[in-house]
């Protein structure tokens, strides 16, 4: 084992890179969806196939945020409606 091992995050310029460290949140290249690794919605999408090439990864949530993606509303409940803009009304 070397421990060179490296994953390929998306960055805050919406392009890849290659991260030593694995990203923390999901997301989907064509919907621009991101959401947590263990989303509900996109585990059902994954079972159905098709969803896994399309699959990118995150480091954290403000890179998902920049590179233009959005909220999941499955599993990110709170930062989806601040996405909308509602004032948690
Ligand atoms: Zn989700």
């Amino acid at each position: 084992m070397t421990g060179k091992r490296t994953w390929t995050l998306i960055g805050a310029d919406g392009r890849p890179y290659e991260s030593t460290l694995p990203g923390t949140l999901g997301g989907h290249r064509r919907t621009k969806i991101y959401g947590r690794l263990d989303c509900p919605g996109a585990a059902r999408a994954i079972a159905r196939g098709g969803y896994v090439s399309h699959r990118v990864f995150f480091a954290d949530e403000a890179t998902a945020i920049a590179a233009g993606y959005r909220p999941c509303a499955v599993c990110m409940r709170d930062a989806y409606r601040a996405w909308k803009g509602g004032d948690g009304g």
